[in-house]
């Protein structure tokens, strides 16, 4: 499969009705392809997908659920939102090679910090050879895989939020405040729950929706451990929402998953997203979507105001710190 394959299985469904939407951009301006299904209305749920660059048969997964969910219209009284491929650079330099990268520089870059090999079917990072999850701010650094130099896998960036699609995945999360999110990875038929200091009613809260999810797909159901700085865990952290990882395919496939594997895993994952948002309603008096910092200092205002307030702020607190980056460099 190349690249463009990959982007033209997802937009197919353009032809069976679905509508696109961008969730934002990629490092070198890609569209981070997104949908919604159902109503804008009540609870709302997030699931995304090829964060990990040699991970892109969870993009096909998503192209499944969502035609599955659409052509039945089975998504009533709320609504799922889908994020296809987060990393869109990455899954281009797996599936199309590191020739298809087009600056000579960033090539032999990314040459060098691949152990001087030309392939890069197993790569996980973005285009600056950051892992995309763990540069979210939630115990930064605190991964034992960490690493804290460019690579092609567990770097976790030079400070946190760093990079473009991690800014993009928060900036829409906040926007759209999901009541769960769920991440797509590869392999290992584990569903990931939790994360460290997160209050035990959310904990509590948390086994008991992944327990129905562990039911559903047959995956067990892990509590998060010497794990930091992934989407699932920013969200838990952050948002103090329910947020899972699940790792699909099993142990013993070889990255990256082919083709070959997806009905299996279609099959077994196709009724999550309905589930999850029925798990979320169940559970809505007990998920408190908290936005970060703001939202205290600033009660009088209201919701919408104090979003676009937050992700103002996010921003040029982003901008600051690559400033000051630069002015260090
Ligand atoms: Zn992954």
């Amino acid at each position: 499969m190349t690249y463009q394959e990959l982007i033209n299985q997802i937009l197919q469904l353009q032809e069976e009705g679905v509508e696109f939407f961008n969730a934002g951009k990629s490092v070198l301006g890609k569209n981070i392809l997104a949908t919604h299904l159902g109503d804008y209305s009540g609870a709302q749920i997030l699931i995304q997908a090829g964060i990990h660059a040699r991970e892109y048969i969870t993009s096909l997964l998503l192209v499944e659920q969502v035609r599955y969910l659409h052509n039945n219209d089975l998504v009533k009284n709320g609504g799922i939102y889908f994020i296809f491929l987060v990393n869109p650079d990455g899954a281009e330099i797996v599936l199309d090679g590191i020739n298809s990268v087009d600056c000579e520089i960033t090539r032999n870059y990314l040459i060098m910090a691949n152990n001087n090999s030309q392939n890069f079917s197993q790569y996980k990072a973005n285009i600056n050879l950051v892992d995309l999850n763990t540069n979210f701010d939630a115990d930064w650094g605190g991964g034992a895989q960490n690493v804290f130099c460019p690579n092609t896998e567990n770097f976790v960036g030079f400070y946190p939020n760093s990079e473009r699609e991690v800014q993009s995945l928060i900036n829409f999360t906040l926007r759209t405040k999901p009541l769960l999110t769920i991440s797509y990875h590869t392999k290992g038929n584990v569903i990931y729950y939790g994360f460290e200091n997160e209050s035990s009613e959310n904990i509590a809260r948390d086994q008991s929706i992944g327990e129905t999810l562990s039911e559903l797909t047959g995956y067990p159901l892990i509590f998060t451990e010497n794990s930091t700085g992934g989407y699932k865990d920013w969200c838990i952290d952050t948002l103090k929402i329910p947020a899972y990882t699940i790792e699909v395919g099993d142990a013993n496939l070889t990255h990256p998953l082919g083709v070959e594997t997806l009905p299996e895993i279609f099959e077994r994952n196709k009724d999550v997203p309905l589930v999850a948002l029925d798990e979320a309603k169940k559970y809505a008096e007990e998920i408190d979507f908290t936005l970060p910092n703001v939202q205290k200092l600033t009660k009088e205002k209201n919701n919408e105001s104090i979003k676009k307030g937050y992700i103002t702020r996010l921003q040029s607190k982003l901008d600051r710190r690559s400033t000051n980056r630069r002015r260090h460099s």
